[in-house]
C-alpha cells in the first residue's frame, strides 16, 4: 500500500469512525428517552466503533513511519529523522545542508 493510498484509507477510516459513534451516540440517546437499555447491542455498537479506532491508529501509524521514511536519514548516525528536522535527535548532528555563506576578502593592503 502506497502513501496516498494509505492516506485514503485514513480519512475512510476517520469517516467512517465519526459515523459509528455517531450510530452509538444516537442509539443511547433512543434508549435513554425510551428508558430502555440493550446494553448487548450498546455493547455491540461500541465494539464496531473500537475496532474502527484501532485500524484508524494502525493506518496513522504506518504514515508516520512513511513520513519518516521519506524525511531522511542523519548522515551521521543514520537515525530516521522527520521532515524539516534541523538536529539529529540521537546524536546532535546538524541535518539542515550547510550553504556556506559568500565572504568577501578584502585585499590585504600594503
Ligand atoms: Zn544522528
Amino acid at each position: 500500500m502506497n502513501t496516498s493510498q494509505l492516506r485514503e484509507r485514513r480519512n475512510r477510516l476517520a469517516e467512517e469512525f465519526a459515523e459509528l459513534q455517531w450510530d452509538l451516540g444516537g442509539m443511547a440517546y433512543e434508549m435513554a428517552i425510551r428508558d430502555h437499555f440493550r446494553l448487548d447491542v450498546i455493547v455491540r455498537a461500541a465494539a464496531r466503533v473500537q475496532e474502527a479506532d484501532a485500524e484508524l491508529a494502525e493506518v496513522e501509524r504506518l504514515l508516520r513511519l512513511e513520513d519518516a521514511a521519506a524525511a531522511g536519514t542523519c548522515p551521521n548516525c543514520g537515525s530516521l529523522h522527520s521532515r524539516g528536522a534541523v538536529f539529529c535527535w540521537q546524536c546532535g548532528e546538524g541535518l539542515m545542508e550547510v550553504r556556506p555563506a559568500a565572504v568577501s576578502v578584502p585585499p590585504s593592503e600594503g
